[in-house]
């Protein structure tokens, strides 16, 4: 049985309990690894061992970071193989994807701000005759990057790698249930030349050892990506140190399919989003809200589509979807779907949990429903899984306020050829993240991140360099 380690100091080492957790492959049910069950003690060798790299990390000049954090940029891709091999594993997500999406993108993740920082530029401010002012980025010191199961490399690297170019020392702890592929990243990190104890790595269970992170007041500040019910407590606990806090959390999120729109394309992509990763992602759209004269006929691509889903096993390459994370989030969402049932709710395909290839994992079947109120459970509460609900609109001003409706604002997608009306909805939208006939196109330089219960603050680009420093201003009179 293959035991993960943390990696501390770089070097790998087994938790101080000396306990483990097991580690389950959602493909099939069977424990294939133990991860570290670390605690406290564990958080306190990682800040001794972030501590004493510091202060040559921060100073080190910013072409060397650069080129560390690029040289480890060039191993991801290296090892995408290998690295996409454990993620579908570790997750049970299409190995197709893993080899796509996660793994490309963690590689972009550090060759992105490798050099976004080498470009980044403070400002002065002159007072004429008087006094020159500049502003310094000032390294924040050690920062806690706490990252969750669904996208496990693509969003801790996403953390971890403005948090280093910055001159920052990390401790960062992936999700319990997801740990292989940040374990294998601290291998990489040795052999791109990154000093001990710039980064550290922690396995375990948030509410002891990602809990002992968030607590210790040598760590300024925490990247947290999870749960909105998670990122409460955090919260409360890093105001208690006057901490900083970057909370990126969950999603209900909005399709808005308007009559004028590319119905052809706004299908193939609405199915793509609510499927992708099993549903998984936190943008992905689980409401689609259609209006009323195009209904049926979205509807019935959209099932079509639906149904031509290659589901199955994680390991072949022309699997698109796969495996549910766990078996608890699998009785979730199956506890969802019966859920919907009785609310009134017509399962239009989907429904169940299934057996691919006699696979004894956590597989549910994409799941499509119609007839619910915009206010049931199914359409308030984040299901994180393969369900979508189809909601009829009939006006602009209905599609609005059913979109808004719910406590969340991470991401919306509008469908329409009205540049007017796209423009006009996406001003009134509460999303941080808002998409114009398309889904999920990324670039890494804008702002990201959600509004109302969907998070506080935003990452990419130079929000992340902002977030991961200190400004400090300098006034020398002349
Ligand atoms: P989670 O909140 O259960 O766990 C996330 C991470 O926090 C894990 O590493 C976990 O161990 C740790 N954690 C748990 N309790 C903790 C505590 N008390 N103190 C410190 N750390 C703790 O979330 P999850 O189930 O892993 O992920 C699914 C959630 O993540 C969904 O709600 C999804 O929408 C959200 N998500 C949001 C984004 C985004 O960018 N907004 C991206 C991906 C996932």
């Amino acid at each position: 049985m293959k035991k993960i380690l943390n990696y501390i100091a770089g070097e790998f080492q087994p938790p101080d309990s000396k306990t483990f957790l097991e580690n389950y492959e959602p493909a099939t049910g069977d424990i294939y690894s133990e991860v570290p069950d670390s605690d406290k003690a564990d958080v306190a060798m990682a800040v001794a061992a972030a501590e004493s790299a510091f202060s040559s990390w921060s100073q080190l000049p910013i072409a060397e970071r650069s080129r560390i954090l690029l040289k480890l940029a060039d191993l991801i891709d290296e090892h995408q193989d290998r690295l996409a091999q454990a993620e579908s594993k570790d997750t049970g997500k299409p190995i197709a994807l893993a080899r796509a999406v996660d793994i490309p993108r963690a590689a972009a993740n550090f060759r992105f701000f490798a050099s976004a920082i080498v470009n980044h530029s403070s400002s002065a401010h002159v007072m004429e005759g008087v006094a020159v002012n500049y502003t310094r980025q000032a390294p924040l010191g050690i920062v806690g990057c706490i990252s969750p199961w669904n996208l496990p490399l693509y969003l801790f690297t996403w953390k971890v790698a403005p948090a280093l170019a910055m001159g920052n020392c990390v401790i960062g702890k992936p999700s319990e249930l997801t740990p292989m592929t940040a374990y294998m990243l601290g291998e990489l990190a040795t052999r791109a030349g990154l000093p001990p104890g710039v980064l550290n790595i922690l396995h375990g269970l948030g509410p002891k050892v990602g809990q002992a992170i968030v607590e210790h007041p040598r760590v300024k500040a925490i990247s947290f990506t999870g749960g909105t019910n998670t990122g409460r407590i955090i919260g409360k606990l890093a105001a208690d140190q006057f901490k900083k806090v970057s909370l990126e959390l969950g999603g209900k999120n909005p399709n808005v399919i308007f009559a004028d729109c590319d119905l052809e394309e706004a299908i193939r992509t609405s199915v793509l989003s609510a499927f992708r990763n099993q549903g998984e992602i936190c943008l992905c759209g689980s409401r689609i809200i259609i209006e009323a004269s195009v209904y049926e006929e979205f509807k019935e691509g959209f099932l079509k589509q639906v149904r031509e889903l290659k589901v199955g096993n994680p390991y072949r390459d022309d699997t698109a979807f796969g495996a549910l994370i766990s078996e608890d989030h699998m009785n979730k969402v199956l506890g969802y779907i019966h859920k919907a049932r009785e609310e009134g709710g017509t399962i239009l395909v989907g429904g169940g949990r299934i057996h691919p290839e006699d696979l004894g994992g956590y597989f549910v079947e994409p799941t499509v429903i119609e007839g619910l109120d915009p206010d049931c459970s199914i359409n308030q509460e984040e299901v994180f899984g393969p369900v979508v609900s189809l909601i009829p609109f009939s006006s602009e001003e209905e599609a609005i306020s059913v979109a808004n409706g719910t406590a969340y604002g991470l991401s919306c997608s509008i469908w329409t050829r009205d540049v007017s009306r796209a423009h006009r909805v996406a001003h009134r939208v509460q999303s941080g993240v808002i998409w114009v006939n398309c889904w999920m196109l990324r670039d890494l330089r804008t702002p990201f991140g959600g509004m109302k219960q969907s998070g506080v603050g935003r990452e990419g680009g130079d929000e992340a360099l902002r977030f991961f420093s200190e400004p400090q201003n300098i006034c020398v009179k002349q």
